[in-house]
């Protein structure tokens, strides 16, 4: 299994679930249920996350994560993270890379 997507916002990672399936892509959700274990578990560690069941169908799923991703939802700027140095899209709150949050810039 592949993870394609993960986002603190589940809505987010459902619709994009929802655009996988429509596509042919066979999926799994991962930590949707996080409202039931918060508190006991680092939040950051149950964050919604989209997996893509099969290799064949990876190139797909981000080719069109990316889409879905490009698709104006505000405008919100890349920023490069400033604990890993991954540039990340703006619609992400938090480095794909390493998890750090945008709002994190100064240390
Ligand atoms: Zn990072």
């Amino acid at each position: 299994m592949f993870k394609v997507f993960e986002d603190f916002d589940l809505t987010r990672v459902g619709h994009f679930q929802s655009a996988l399936a429509a596509a042919g892509i066979r999926t799994l959700l991962k930590n949707q249920f996080m409202s039931s274990v918060m508190g006991e578990i680092p939040f950051v560690e149950v964050m919604p996350e989209l997996w893509v069941l099969e290799e064949a169908d990876l190139p797909r799923a981000q080719a069109l994560i990316e889409k879905l991703l490009a698709t104006p939802s505000g405008n919100e700027p890349d920023w490069v993270c400033s604990n890993c140095g991954t540039e990340v899209a703006g619609v992400f709150s938090h480095c794909w890379n390493c998890g750090r949050g945008s709002e994190e810039f100064a240390v």
